[in-house]
């Protein structure tokens, strides 16, 4: 991992209120963002619309040790709202950094209230983890997009494996001192080449000097995601053709082969983009009859089949049919798969990248690490004789940028 925030020459007395947060236990464990919020400070106004998403919040926990965390002694009837019984998520819950330090879901509306200690450390009890609702939806999206991968975990709700993954990294975080007890994804972190990991590695000066606005910035809700997709279409030299190397066929076509392309193009409208570029691949005669051209490219990004991250593109403005011919929708794919911003040498195309798509690719990358860790130390168990599947990495190849966008020179077809 890399350094910590006292590491980089800052007073390391000073502490920020989100670090405060951390070590207090009223943080989210993904993003690093805190559930409330001073007023007048770093000239953040909390009031504003765009900081709304860190006040809403939920508690997901396991059901069987929930009442474990309740410091209030009256009975309530808590809601869950995951639909689950393997799984506990509260109804809305509420904070207040100048309360008594726990967490309240319910209230009148809901029948009464109740108050939790959060990230209570009990090792005979699962945790409970308050989590901003925007880091839940994404964190789901990333797990249901494992699944196709995962035949263990189809049939488990994205919400109970996202509860498995957090409580397996709160507990091997146990022996952690207590300032990094609470650190179970690694937000403190910090590489010289890229910002830090979470608003919790900023310095004093880096606060002052607004950086957190990056942090703070709605990762779910980005309206401007389609204005800079389509900045980068036309920053990006066209492509006069689908100009990848088509090599000569050598044999007589067989099996899929000998499809009529028109019945293989029928075909791929109901394959996932992955699957289409790797039939494209799997001979001279495919890559062929299963062209990559703009089209492919352009209609994948649209429906969200390439790019798991980036499901919300405005179809009416980025569809228009002026930009399908010789615009490069292979390099604005390409370039919106980055997931990790150097702060020098990026390209220079995604130098205006909105805040809130930032947000979301550093929220995705934490959770997607964590998630394939996950899976890497759960052996893949499936059929009556409990035979070990293959690593979920090695069946992943989706993720990998060089298997999608890679030279196709360098593939060699048979
Ligand atoms: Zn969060």
């Amino acid at each position: 991992m890399g350094n910590t925030p006292s590491s980089r020459g800052e007073d390391s007395n000073w502490k920020s209120d989100a670090r405060y947060a951390m070590e207090s236990g009223v943080f989210c464990v993904i993003c690093g963002g805190p559930f409330d919020m001073e007023g007048d400070v770093y000239n953040i106004d909390p009031k504003e619309e765009r900081y709304r998403w860190l006040f809403n919040f939920r508690l997901l926990g396991s059901p069987e040790h929930v009442l474990e965390h309740k410091v209030t002694s009256e009975e309530v009837d808590l809601i869950n709202t995951s639909r689950s019984e393997d799984v506990f998520l509260s109804e809305p819950a509420w904070f207040s950094m100048t309360g008594c330090g726990y967490i309240r879901v319910g209230g009148d509306a809901y029948g009464g209230d109740a108050w939790f200690d959060a990230l209570c450390d009990d090792s005979d009890a699962d945790t409970l983890f308050p989590l901003h609702d925007v880091c839940i939806k994404i964190s789901c999206r990333i797990i249901d997009n494992s699944k196709a991968n995962r035949t263990d975990i189809a049939q488990l709700p994205a919400l109970t494996v996202l509860n498995r993954v957090l409580q397996t990294r709160f507990r091997a975080n146990a022996h952690a001192p207590f300032e990094m007890r609470n650190d179970i994804l690694d937000l403190c972190a910090i590489w010289e080449e890229y910002l830090p990991r979470s608003v919790i590695g900023l310095t004093k000066l880096e606060w002052w000097g607004g950086e957190y606005e990056k942090y703070y910035a709605n990762p779910l809700n980005v309206p401007d995601i389609t204005s800079f997709a389509l900045g980068v279409l036309k920053a990006s030299p066209n492509r006069k053709h689908f100009d990848d190397c088509i090599p000569a066929t050598t044999r007589a076509p067989h099996s899929l082969e000998r499809l009529p392309p028109e019945l293989l193009d029928q075909i791929c409208n109901y394959l996932p983009a992955t699957s289409v570029i790797t039939l494209h691949r799997v001979s001279k005669t495919l890559t062929h009859n299963v062209p990559l051209d703009n089209t492919f490219w352009r209609n994948s990004l649209l429906n969200g089949s390439l790019l798991p991250h980036i499901w919300d593109f405005d179809k009416s403005e980025l569809g228009t049919p002026a930009f399908e011919t010789f615009s490069d929708w292979k390099i604005v794919a390409k370039l919106l798969a980055e997931r990790r911003f150097p702060i020098s040498g990026r390209d220079r195309r995604l130098e205006d990248i909105p805040n809130g798509l930032w947000n979301r690719c550093r929220i995705w990358s934490i959770m997607e690490e964590a998630i394939n860790l996950y899976f890497l130390d759960t052996p893949h168990k499936h059929g009556s004789n409990g035979a070990i599947d293959i690593p979920y990495q090695h069946s992943l190849p989706e993720h990998d940028e060089t298997l999608i966008f890679g030279d196709l020179d360098a593939v060699t077809p048979r």
